[in-house]
């Protein structure tokens, strides 16, 4: 016997108000859960979105969040991760401050949201349990009106289908509505203070409805095209965007591998000089003078780089900071006419966070 038919033939016998009240809470147990979870995750979101400095304004924020952290931390292996897989180190970017700010604000934050969820939710269902008892006196109703009127008022604020209290059968129970709502009170506090003590003593949210996919939604359904050139990502909001792709800072060409041309020399041009040079460039189609790039068609066409002196000195850091590491990743060496300029060497890495401040 299933244990959906044991319940039917349980109610089916149940005599007893405070039987099929337990019932019905029983059935909204999950449901309940999932709702205080997935409130309590939007409204961190949010909160995360006006209260974390990396959070709280666009995707270039959030960027020279990430190019700070990386400055700070300097890890090379976390830089080619940035570099080669963006869309990646921006998600895990996005999950680790979402659990630095649970840990840092759960007991100031989380916790005190979770419960006022949960408060909302046992006056909503008190509500529409009274509001059905009323409805049935008023249409000289049954057990059977009373649960549709009940279902209909949650429907929309918890996740459950009429289905999942069909199964209570009520057909020969008499139900005293009065105590019905007393049963109902008293099964859902010891409901509610079991989710508030389970959270208590994680100290955590549960991963499944924890705020990060609603941030990362929020921030990375947006352009991820890269210049062709130095693999910077275009900072479009927009999926595929019309026009042509664009970033403010380009960045040094060498640092995502490409080499200069017709050497293996690292290329320590940026875009935006490139592009107003009398060099030329190599793609499989053949040979396009810098400064007529579009010419080479295909992606280069659909990115628009103007030439411009300004240089990040942050690029410029990195690349002085790293030679060893981006020489063994590259196998190759940063010398002739890749080699660095003088003036870049005197960068210190606070000039080079310092430059995210003023740029962003
Ligand atoms: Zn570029
Ligand atoms: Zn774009």
């Amino acid at each position: 016997m299933s244990s959906d038919h044991i319940f039917q033939k349980f109610c089916h016998e149940a005599t007893s108000t405070a039987i099929f009240g337990e019932i019905i809470c029983q059935k909204l147990k999950e449901p309940i859960e999932q709702s205080v979870y997935k409130k309590t995750a939007r409204d961190l979101a949010s909160e995360m979105r006006t209260e974390c400095p990396s959070l709280n304004g666009n995707r270039s924020n959030l960027e020279k969040h990430i190019l700070e952290t990386l400055a700070e931390e300097e890890d090379f292996d976390k830089y080619m991760d940035y570099i080669h897989n963006p869309r990646d180190h921006f998600k895990s970017f996005i999950r680790d401050e979402v659990s630095i700010y649970i840990t840092d604000k759960f007991s100031v934050s989380v916790l005190p949201k979770m419960k006022e969820n949960i408060e909302l939710l046992q006056q909503k269902i008190m509500k529409a349990a009274h509001e059905s008892t009323e409805h049935v006196q008023e249409n000289r109703g049954d057990v059977g009106l009373w649960l549709k009127s009940f279902t209909q008022r949650l429907s929309d604020e918890l996740i459950f289908s009429e289905k999942d209290l069909c199964g209570v059968k009520h057909d020969d129970i008499d139900v005293d509505f009065k105590i019905l709502e007393d049963v109902i009170r008293k099964e859902l506090s010891s409901i509610t203070s079991n989710i508030h003590k389970t959270n208590i003593s994680n100290k955590k949210m549960d991963f499944r409805f924890r705020p990060d996919e609603l941030l990362i939604d929020h921030f990375c359904q947006c352009c991820w095209v890269h210049c062709p050139f130095c693999g910077a990502t275009c900072t479009n909001a927009i999926e595929n965007h019309h026009g042509d792709h664009s970033v403010a800072f380009h960045r040094v060409i060498g640092i995502k591998g490409s080499h200069c041309f017709l050497s293996q020399n690292f290329c320590v041009d940026i875009c935006t000089n490139l592009v107003a040079s009398d060099k030329d460039f190599l793609t499989l189609d053949g040979l396009f003078p810098c400064n007529e790039y579009r010419k080479a068609g295909g992606v280069y066409a659909k990115w628009s780089i103007t030439p411009d002196c300004f240089e990040l000195p942050y690029w410029k850091w990195f690349v002085c900071r790293f030679q060893k590491d981006l020489e063994n990743h590259y196998k190759e060496k940063i010398v002739g006419k890749g080699e660095i300029p003088n003036q870049w060497k005197k960068l210190r890495k606070q000039d080079a966070i310092e430059s995210l401040d003023k740029c962003f």
